[in-house]
């Protein structure tokens, strides 16, 4: 069992967030910081820490979730000028809260490479 986290309170709604869907296997919430005019969180319910951690068994909830980012940048508005979708994976890559996330970003012209 993963230790408990800020976006695991989110879910049992112990705290709030700018909730813009939920499913029985995940939640997408608006991020509290926004790098982007669009910026929201894909989370699975399922407390796995980082992409490292997930096996074989989650094959369908990780496709489940890039369908949902897909969705959503539809249905925020971001589509057809296009967006980013990023994990950052453990310490190195940036990850500061541990428990799987997407981040979607979009409605400006984004920059590569990222720092
Ligand atoms: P990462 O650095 O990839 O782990 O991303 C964690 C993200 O969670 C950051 O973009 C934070 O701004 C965001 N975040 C942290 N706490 C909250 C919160 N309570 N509600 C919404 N987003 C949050």
């Amino acid at each position: 069992m993963s230790a408990d986290t800020i976006f695991g309170k989110i879910i049992r709604r112990e705290i709030p967030a700018d909730i813009v869907y939920e499913d029985e296997l995940c939640l997408a919430f608006r991020d509290i910081t926004p790098q982007a005019p669009t910026h929201v969180l894909v989370i699975p319910k399922k407390p796995i820490p980082k992409l490292a951690d997930a096996s074989a068994e989650d094959k369908e909830l990780l496709g489940h979730m890039l369908l949902m980012v897909k969705s959503l940048a539809e249905q925020l508005g971001i589509a057809e000028d296009g967006y980013r979708v990023v994990i950052n994976a453990g310490t190195d890559g940036g990850q500061t809260v541990f428990h799987l996330h997407m981040h979607l970003l979009g409605g400006r012209s984004l920059q590569w490479p990222p720092g």
